[in-house]
């Protein structure tokens, strides 16, 4: 891509979007959160729709020229109904921080309470983490996972469960590459009478393709990102249960948000219809069995993976026993020097404060995207553990970048088109 319209009415502009072109394109993308979208999907979010504003839902819009609009938006809900076997779906969330605010805003009164997993045993900031604006509209309690497994212990949540009394139990993680007993959650919010979001964020993809149990039958709510490993461009989406669309709807339009972003409905609706089709079931077992394969190497090396393995496309590790002399910090400048992107994370043995974060959180799905698969993992592994254990050696950090770039150069990121 010229980026030659950016570059007629900026240079530096220009510059940076190929700047982060090449850097895509030369590094080993691993934030657990991230993917590539296909050509498709950019050229839907990247169309005329931008030109619109459209209020309302499909067939009952507040302004006129709609026709288009609503069916594109009534595709993308198709789509998803497909793919999820939901009744309801909201394809309108800006993001999937809005869609969980659009569900507590639905089903919660200000001071009601959730229980949620401790954001630094891997959930989310949205589920009521102090920094976040439902720990001041909400009174949230969290439950953790077992320090020594890094699983979840569902005798403490239903313990939580009796002591809290919440509204609603949050299942569903940014960081857990364990398996989620869904079931196991709606016995829990059924003994408590309280609601049960789950938040399939990560996972939206690895369910949809069927590699994953889906909570839907289990959970009042479900809501998610669009980005991760769905890889349908921006945004969020909500499905639910038959009782509730109408207090969903309304919570998200009119009263948290205004116009739907319809170039991003429409990068969804594309990114949908490519998660119907049975290309994409392979880009997630791709994607699941090079993060298996990956963990399996790095704990071969020494290296403690933390939950002992992967259910998804995430792994986390905990560089507290192998690598005691560096930070999650300093792990993930080494690794970025030598073009391996991937975030600091804190693990449920770090002391219970954000900055003590001594993990690494990788992510497989740009990796299988690309048509990187379970048998490059092996190099992959190698690649991480080299940098890490070159933290204080610029050097062979810049060897290691260029053995990253040799290998992305045989997975061009414009090869993604399926
Ligand atoms: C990423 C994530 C979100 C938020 O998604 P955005 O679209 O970035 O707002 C919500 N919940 C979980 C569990 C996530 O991992």
């Amino acid at each position: 891509m010229s980026y030659e319209h950016v570059g007629s009415v900026t240079q530096e502009l220009r510059q940076s979007l190929e700047a982060e072109h090449a850097r895509q394109d030369q590094s080993l993308m691993m934030i657990g959160s991230e993917n590539i979208a296909s050509s498709a999907v950019r050229e839907a979010q990247g169309s005329m729709l931008t030109n619109r504003n459209v209020l309302g839902y499909p067939d009952s819009r507040l302004y006129p020229g709609a026709d288009s609009m609503d069916a594109i938006e009534s595709f993308a809900i198709q789509c998803a109904k497909d793919l999820w076997d939901a009744d309801h779906v909201n394809v309108q969330p800006h993001s999937g921080s809005l869609a969980n605010l659009a569900v507590y805003l639905a089903v919660l009164d200000p001071g009601d309470s959730i229980l949620a997993l401790d954001p630094r045993d891997g959930g989310h900031i949205t589920h009521g983490d102090d920094r976040h604006i439902t720990s001041d509209l909400y009174e949230t309690f969290y439950y953790h996972v077992d320090p020594a497994t890094g699983q979840l212990d569902y005798e403490e949540i239903a313990d939580r469960a009796k002591a809290v009394d919440p509204d609603l139990i949050i299942s569903g993680y940014s960081a857990y590459p364990g398996e989620i007993d869904w079931a196991r959650f709606r016995t829990i919010t059924d003994a408590v009478d309280a609601f049960h979001l789950a938040d399939i964020a990560h996972i939206a993809g690895i369910i949809a393709a069927g590699e994953y149990p889906s909570p839907v039958a289990h959970a009042d709510f479900c809501t998610g990102s669009r980005y991760k490993t769905i890889r349908a461009g921006r945004g969020g989406f909500i499905l639910c249960d038959q009782q509730y669309p109408d207090v969903v709807d309304t919570a998200l339009f009119l009263y948290l948000q205004g116009g739907a972003a319809l170039p991003n409905i429409a990068g969804k609706a594309v990114g949908f219809a490519e998660a119907l089709r049975p290309e994409f079931q392979t880009y997630i077992q791709r994607t699941v069995t090079s993060a298996k394969a990956l963990a399996t190497r790095l704990s071969e090396s020494g290296i403690d993976v933390v939950a002992n393995g992967t259910k998804t496309h995430i792994v986390v590790i905990n560089l507290q026993t192998s690598h005691p002399d560096l930070t999650g910090s300093e792990a993930e400048r080494a690794l970025e020097d030598a073009r391996i992107v991937a975030n600091k994370i804190t693990v449920p043995t770090d002391p219970r404060h954000p900055s003590g974060a001594s993990g690494i959180r990788f992510g497989t799905s740009c990796l299988a995207s690309r048509g990187l698969g379970p048998e490059e993992m092996e190099t992959v592994a190698d690649l991480i553990v080299r940098a890490l254990n070159a933290a204080t050696d610029p050097e062979e950090r810049n060897r290691i970048a260029q053995n990253v770039a040799a290998l992305c150069h045989q997975y061009p990121i414009s090869d993604t088109e399926a």
